[in-house]
């Protein structure tokens, strides 16, 4: 059960956070990940081969923009 986001949910968009006037990362996924398995550029990424489905980054993800299935 590979970890899917849904990028609709997803705050992060064109490189930059969408939800606020800030502009700066939303911090959450990427910086759950122990292990490096997701990178924000223009929009976030994961690393399949690395992900090893622990389930942090759902529980990190304020939008709930990501999930197991
Ligand atoms: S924490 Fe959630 S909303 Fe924020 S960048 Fe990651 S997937 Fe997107
Ligand atoms: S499930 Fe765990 S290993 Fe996989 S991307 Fe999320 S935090 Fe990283």
């Amino acid at each position: 059960m590979p970890i899917k986001i849904d990028y609709k949910k997803c705050c992060w968009k064109d490189g930059k956070c969408s939800s606020c006037c800030c502009g700066k990362a939303c911090t959450g996924c990427v910086e759950a990940c122990a292990i490096g398995a997701i990178t924000r550029g223009d929009v976030v990424k994961i690393d399949k081969d690395k992900c090893i489905e622990c389930g942090a980054c759902i529980i990190a993800c304020k939008h709930n923009a990501l999930s197991l299935s």
